[in-house]
């Protein structure tokens, strides 16, 4: 190199240092995060109208970001819901409709290998992806984060872990066989960790933004709170004082830890200048389970694992203050509009037909042509349950419950049945529902039986034990 080629290059990297990261960031795609609570009561959030759980940081994300008040996950449950989330498809196209068993050898038992997840098409879009949390796609190694477009991974692997207890499997034989016992892993290897779980979690999400400032990154943070176990350290649960119900407390208390989490992540990008030009979406998996952990879905009918709007209808923020004006949106959107909306924003459409979502940005920063006008549906037990919203309008079929319709707009709690008033719309959704439902296979496993009772349970204990992870 010259020496006035040489001092040239100088020159620039100086000016490059000079000009502050918000501003460099703006020239290329925004950085994406997806912040995945883990049965998630729709009222348990201040934003949400929670008074007795505080959640400052995630209030002042909803108070800044886009408000989805229509936010649906695709299924009742954990794994089916991100299956949908990661592909962006209905999960029930591919078979992917119940939970997965903790099944490390078995290859047959996961997130389909020929299903391409919002990591791989993110990846090959140059970003730096990462997954941290609970994966809950498949235990065996085919499965893995690192098979399915993640470049880093640390967490569960399974659908639920200890918060504090992470290293029995060690030295107790009986804990290696508790899917809630099995090591953290970072990468493939098994790790030692200490402190609270969410903590972790928080600890690695934040590690994984400061080093991958120098490009655009995708961070999947799927936090297993408030998930069962019901564990929380003290710090947290003198938090949630006033609350007397020892169940709800503790599940109030996670709620908090996912809270400080979110805010770590928000002080990491402005600390690092680039709150600005990264979109985070927060959302729960799926409805609260209220007889399992007192939380709370109103004014929803139903609860994680039915198809009323207990059960798919979440918390649901959009955060990009670059391209968002802070609001509301009330038109339905849905989590598989995430892979679509992502690819769209990595300038990577999505082909049309390659996912069932749409792109969110346009809708959400009002310059779409039109407005957001598609059905949304949902079944389970393999068609057993199901249901549509069309419009307003939602008919569905849940188990051991006759056919309903309701009208969303003026009976959010699913109060009113119409189904016998207005026969015409419920032939015309039974009819769109039957033709989406033609697209779809049966589901390729059953799910995992629950585990044996030590001691003579109870019913009710025996009816929690099989509650869906
Ligand atoms: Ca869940």
């Amino acid at each position: 190199m010259s020496s006035t080629a040489s001092i040239a290059r100088s020159l620039i990297l100086a000016i490059v240092a000079l000009v502050p990261a918000a501003a460099r960031a703006a020239d290329r795609p925004p950085n994406l995060i997806v912040i995945l609570a883990d049965d998630l009561g729709y009222a348990d959030v201040g934003f949400q109208g929670a008074r007795d759980i505080p959640t400052p940081r995630l209030d002042a994300l909803a108070r800044a970001g886009v408000r989805c008040t229509a936010g649906y996950v695709s299924h009742p449950f954990c794994s089916p819901t991100r299956a949908g989330l990661l592909t962006g498809r209905y999960q029930q196209r591919f078979g992917h409709e119940n939970n997965p068993a903790y099944l490390p050898n078995d290859a047959a038992v996961g997130l389909p290998l020929d299903r391409k997840t919002i990591a791989d098409t993110l990846r090959a879009a140059g970003y730096a992806t990462g997954a941290v949390g609970k994966w809950h796609l498949g235990a065996h190694p085919s499965f893995h984060p690192l098979r399915r477009g993640f470049d880093e991974w640390f967490g569960l692997i399974g659908g639920g872990h200890r918060y504090f207890d992470h290293n029995r499997f060690q030295t107790d034989p009986q804990a290696a066989r508790q899917e809630y016992l099995i090591p953290l892993q970072r990468g493939t290897e098994p790790v030692a960790a200490e402190g609270y779980l969410t903590d972790l979690i928080t600890r690695e999400a934040v590690g994984f933004i400061e080093r991958h400032t120098d490009r655009p990154f995708f961070l999947y943070l799927a936090y297993n709170a408030p998930h069962t176990p019901l564990e929380a350290p003290p710090r947290l649960l003198e938090r949630v004082a006033s609350i007397s119900d020892p169940k709800r407390k503790t599940y109030a208390a996670m709620v908090c830890g996912v809270d400080d989490g979110v805010g770590a992540v928000l002080d990491a990008l402005r600390a690092k200048g680039i709150e600005r030009d990264t979109l985070i979406v927060f959302l729960s998996d799926n409805g609260g389970p209220i007889s399992v952990t007192n939380c709370s879905n109103a004014p929803l009918a139903g609860a994680k694992g039915t198809l009323f709007e207990g059960g798919i209808r979440v918390p649901f923020v959009v955060h990009y203050p670059a391209k968002l004006a802070p609001g509301t949106f009330d038109r339905p959107v849905s989590s598989l509009d995430l892979h679509p909306t992502f690819a769209a924003l990595a300038g990577k459409p999505l082909a049309p037909g390659a996912s069932d979502g749409v792109d969110l940005l346009p809708h959400l920063a009002k310059t779409a042509d039109k407005p957001l006008e598609r059905d949304l549906f949902w079944r389970a037990d393999g068609g057993k349950r199901f249901a549509i919203r069309s419009g307003d309008l939602k008919y569905v079929v849940n188990r051991d419950s006759p056919e309903k319709l309701f009208d969303l707009a003026a009976d959010i709690g699913e109060t009113r049945d119409l189904f016998t008033e207005r026969p015409d719309d419920v032939a015309r959704l039974r009819a769109r529902y039957a033709a989406w439902n033609a697209d779809n296979i049966a589901p390729l496993w059953s799910n995992p039986a629950p585990a044996p009772a030590k001691k003579a349970a109870t019913k009710k204990a025996a009816a929690k034990k099989a509650a869906q992870p």
